[in-house]
């Protein structure tokens, strides 16, 4: 299934684009991504962004950025923003940014003739007593007694809620088809309702809004949109995008295509979940790293590339699955092993002093950025007569097979000698402080002679290193699918964050921007956090692990 981001593998959706471009029913393929600015973009939807964009630029196309911006109550100016920044981080540039709301004057004239026509009429009845007379899956709907008002009737009401003489909720406009529909989306679906909520485009111009299905099939047709790209819970509501558009005067009529959602485990993708976290406190935000969303991936250190390959790699199809978050870590995994550039970092440090070593001696040591790319260049690394270690490198009782530093046994500081470990200093708990070595000064760049070493560690120098806050961050739930739970934030990770803050990290990283991702060697891939960073207090994030540690 992967492919490179030139010629991408195809789906049924490309096919059916590329036919219909074939037979030139279109000139030009127009797609849409339609964002409810309810709260930050996050995995999922970057699998839709990925699709729409996509399929527009391999044909000459255009998508839209389209703000379904309806339901003004959960909506903000903040999430326009955050979602306009992810599309673009993400390295898309949309034709139009649209909204929804620069339709209500049409969406409204639109109404009014599907009211002229006998196709919409003003209901009276409370909610529950719609949903009453809506019936069931097995049991048809009964008319409401509103279904028989008059046109003229119809037409004064309606200029009413819009005139706002009404309460909210007193009245709801209907479309008028059919009671008896098998397919429930169709017995006379609400189009309009009365709602007195500041809206963050148009203010308190409305106190009508229209619904969902009635705005996002007229959207589309007034943008000329070819293929109308939806999840595949919007399929029941194809026959009412049609309906719609096959019963207003407008040219336009786009198809509507259904895929599968993104799942993926261990987390969840949905903004209204992800929004309770952090209204809870469960996360820092909605940039949190641990969040699914596009800025926490970016805050945790994805690149815009891996994501766009994960998208890539799990394919566009009509069946639900959840994916594996092994997936989208081995698509950073990749990214970041060719990418980043090396450095050393102790998160646990235990101080060597190398005592045969001279005093006041600095040997600044010449280091490759990356094994494999020469252009990434060197940089200089100091080494001096006290260095720190991992704790995990030495092991006072060691397990069979151990290549890592013992008493009485060598090991290489990566880079730099050859050292031996003579004397172990334990505190009063029996913990190891420190390590008494020597070095042996013919073995830089050089193996030593008559002797085998195995074990390479990293190191960096005690007088040089710069202190570092490490937050190594874990899944943010204990169940692969914690969407099904009754309540997910029971399921949350405990230990999804631990902070360490008395790390150990090589003094070149005192340069590093923000935002810059390193791979510190036998440790992990990391990023210099873009919020809490700062020259006093350097802090990074673990972006994912070497490897895939996961059981
Ligand atoms: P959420 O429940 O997270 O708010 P949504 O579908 O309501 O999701 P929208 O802002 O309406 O979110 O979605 C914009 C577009 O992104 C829609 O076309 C939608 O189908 C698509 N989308 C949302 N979630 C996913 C997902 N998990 N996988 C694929 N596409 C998605
Ligand atoms: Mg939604």
């Amino acid at each position: 299934m992967s492919t490179t981001e030139n010629s991408p593998a195809t789906n049924f959706i490309r096919q059916i684009v590329t036919k219909d471009l074939a037979e030139k029913k279109h000139s030009q393929v127009i797609t849409r991504f339609p964002p409810e600015p309810n709260g930050f973009l996050h995995i999922g939807h970057a699998k839709s962004i990925c699709l729409n964009f996509g399929i527009a630029a391999e044909n000459n196309g255009k998508c839209n950025l389209r703000f379904d911006d309806t339901n003004p109550e959960k909506e903000s100016i903040e999430y326009v923003r955050a979602i306009e920044k992810d599309v673009h981080w993400l390295g898309f540039e949309w034709a139009e940014l649209r909204h929804s709301s620069d339709y209500f004057e049409l969406l409204y004239d639109f109404a009014v003739e599907l009211i002229e026509k006998g196709l919409a009429y003003v209901d009276s009845h409370s909610a529950e007593q719609i949903r009453e007379f809506r019936g069931t899956l097995t049991k048809p709907g009964k008319a409401s007694p509103d279904r028989s008002r008059s046109k003229a009737e119809n037409l004064d009401l309606f200029a009413k809620m819009r005139a706002g003489e009404f309460a909210d909720g007193q009245y709801l406009l209907r479309a008028k088809i059919d009671m008896a529909a098998a397919n429930i989306n169709m017995r006379d679906p609400a189009l309009y309702r009365i709602r007195r909520v500041h809206h963050q485009r148009t203010g308190d111009d409305w106190c009508i809004y229209p619904m969902y299905d009635y705005t996002d099939c007229i959207s589309d047709a007034i943008e000329n949109i070819t293929h109308s790209l939806c999840t595949l819970e919007f399929a029941d509501h194809r026959p009412l995008y049609d309906w719609v558009l096959d019963n207003i005067t407008i040219d336009s009529h786009p198809q509507q295509i259904e895929f599968a959602r993104l799942e993926l485990e261990y987390t969840i993708v949905s903004k209204r979940k992800l929004n309770q976290l952090v209204v809870d406190g469960h996360v820092s935000g909605w940039d949190d790293p641990r969040m699914p969303t596009i800025a926490g991936l970016r805050r945790a250190g994805f690149t815009p590339g891996a994501i766009r390959d994960f998208c890539e790699r799990i394919g566009v199809t009509k069946k639900d699955s959840s994916i594996e978050m092994a997936v989208l870590e081995n698509c950073i995994r990749e990214d970041l092993n060719n990418t980043a550039a090396r450095a050393m970092a102790v998160l646990d440090p235990l101080k060597v002093v190398i005592e045969n070593y001279p005093h006041d001696q600095v040997e600044q040591l010449e280091a490759s950025n990356h094994p494999q790319n020469e252009a990434m260049g060197k940089r200089k690394v100091p080494f001096a007569k006290e260095v720190y270690i991992d704790q995990d490198d030495f092991a006072d009782v060691p397990p069979p097979k151990y290549k890592r530093l013992v008493e009485g046994g060598e090991v290489r500081l990566r880079g730099a000698y050859v050292i031996k470990c003579h004397q172990v200093i334990k505190d009063v708990d029996g913990k190891v402080i420190e390590l008494r070595c020597t070095y042996d000064e013919n073995t830089l760049g050089k193996k030593p002679e008559g002797r085998k070493v195995k074990g390479v560690i990293h190191w960096v120098s005690v007088t040089h290193a710069l202190d570092a806050e490490v937050r190594l961050y874990d899944r943010l739930f204990k169940v692969p699918n914690p969407a099904a739970e009754d309540d997910f934030c029971a399921v949350l990770n405990p230990g999804s964050l631990q902070v360490i803050s008395g790390a150990k990290v090589e003094s070149s990283l005192s340069t590093a921007g923000l935002g810059s991702r390193f791979q510190f060697e036998r440790v992990g891939y990391f990023c210099l956090d873009t919020e809490d960073s700062s020259a006093d207090k350097l802090v990074f994030n673990r972006t994912v692990t070497l490897r895939d540690t996961w059981v």
